[in-house]
């Protein structure tokens, strides 16, 4: 499977008062067509500022960003960090598009669902108003909005949030782009329209063979719907896996503690909330950024943990993670989560 996407060594940082807030640091990953990559972490670890440096999304004139996120089109790879703005702009919508968490700030309340969609459509399609209606209300049916014909002509606000989020993903694949990035598409959700909404985003995904980027801080979504998942923690990849190996064979403390705060059908027990705060990503500490959370750094010998930052290393293909902890002591920590 070729890669549509290739992030290699994105770092982002934001100049402000106070310093150099180092956002994101040697971010590298990959998603394919037809694959749902997650990226798992707590506020602030990174994974929304890599999303929207894929998208082009920051402004250049603030944000120091280096590394390359390049799009494998079928005229030829672009790195969107690199690119002409306007470039940019262009694939934004086209080739890839971005949903978020609350439906309502990005769709305008003056105006029917129908002529934001046809908008959406007609910026990349020549058609009249009533051609962009039309592709407006096949794309309402798609998403499963009843009498779709009837609804194209509301507004937002005679919406629900559940059919909001259905109205914002239409929107971002009315022109059939190769890449979705889904940012928290649940999170304002009741839990019964959160597994509708996935359902949706997994069905249509296979149907437009999609890569697609799952932001959420929630370990249970991730299980259902992604077939790969980066792990973030204050501005780092600390695990990227296969779904069946992150969630049993874990290989960081981080996603440990993750797993063990998800509750089990059929099984008693006290989860766990990993204890403290991340770290701030202006004076980040040295050695390991997970270190004053981690119940584990004592058992790494040498002071190892408080003066060097571990690397991202492949322990078995296609798995990687950032811990000085050697494999039999991991295999006593992820009892943690059996
Ligand atoms: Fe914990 Fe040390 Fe591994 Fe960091 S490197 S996660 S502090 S054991």
């Amino acid at each position: 499977m070729k890669n549509f996407l290739e992030v290699n060594n994105l770092n982002v940082a934001f100049p402000t008062e106070d310093g150099l807030v180092r956002a994101t640091n040697e971010v590298s990953f990959s998603v394919a067509r037809g694959e749902t990559l997650a990226v798992v972490g707590e506020s602030g670890s990174g994974k929304s500022v890599s999303s929207l440096a894929v998208m082009g999304l920051h402004n250049r004139k603030t944000a120091q960003i280096t590394g390359s996120a390049i799009l494998n089109l079928e005229s030829g790879p672009v790195d969107v960090i690199s690119a002409d703005e306007e470039v940019v702009r262009r694939m934004r919508g086209k080739e890839m598009a971005m949903i978020f968490q609350d439906p309502m700030s990005a769709l305008h309340p003056y105006y029917s669902i129908g002529d934001q969609l046809s908008e959406a459509w007609r910026l990349y399609n020549e058609g009249s108003k009533a051609d962009g209606i039309k592709r407006a209300t096949e794309m309402l049916d798609l998403v499963g909005i009843p009498n779709a014909a009837k609804r194209v002509t509301e507004f937002p606000h005679q919406f629900s949030g559940g059919m909001r989020q259905r109205v914002m993903i239409a929107m971002a694949l009315i022109n059939n782009p190769s890449l979705l990035i889904a940012d928290e598409p649940t999170t304002a959700l009741d839990v019964t329209v959160q597994a509708q909404i996935l359902k949706l985003i997994r069905d249509l995904q296979i149907e437009f063979n999609m890569a697609v980027i799952l932001i959420t801080h929630d370990l249970g979504v991730v299980a259902e719907v992604a077939d790969r998942v980066n792990v973030m923690y204050a501005g780092r990849i600390v695990e990227q896996a296969k779904i069946d190996d992150a969630f049993y064979s874990p290989d960081h403390p981080y996603t440990i503690g993750l797993l063990q705060s998800i509750p089990r059908v059929g099984k008693q027990q006290r989860l766990h909330a990993i204890p403290g705060q991340p770290p701030s990503l202006i004076n980040l500490p040295e050695g390991c950024s997970f270190r004053a959370r981690c119940e584990y750094s004592n058992q790494v010998s040498g002071n190892l943990c408080a003066t060097k930052m571990p690397a991202l290393q492949e322990k078995i293909a296609g798995h990687l993670s950032r811990c000085h902890l050697e494999e039999s002591q991991l295999k006593k920590a992820r009892e943690a989560v059996k």
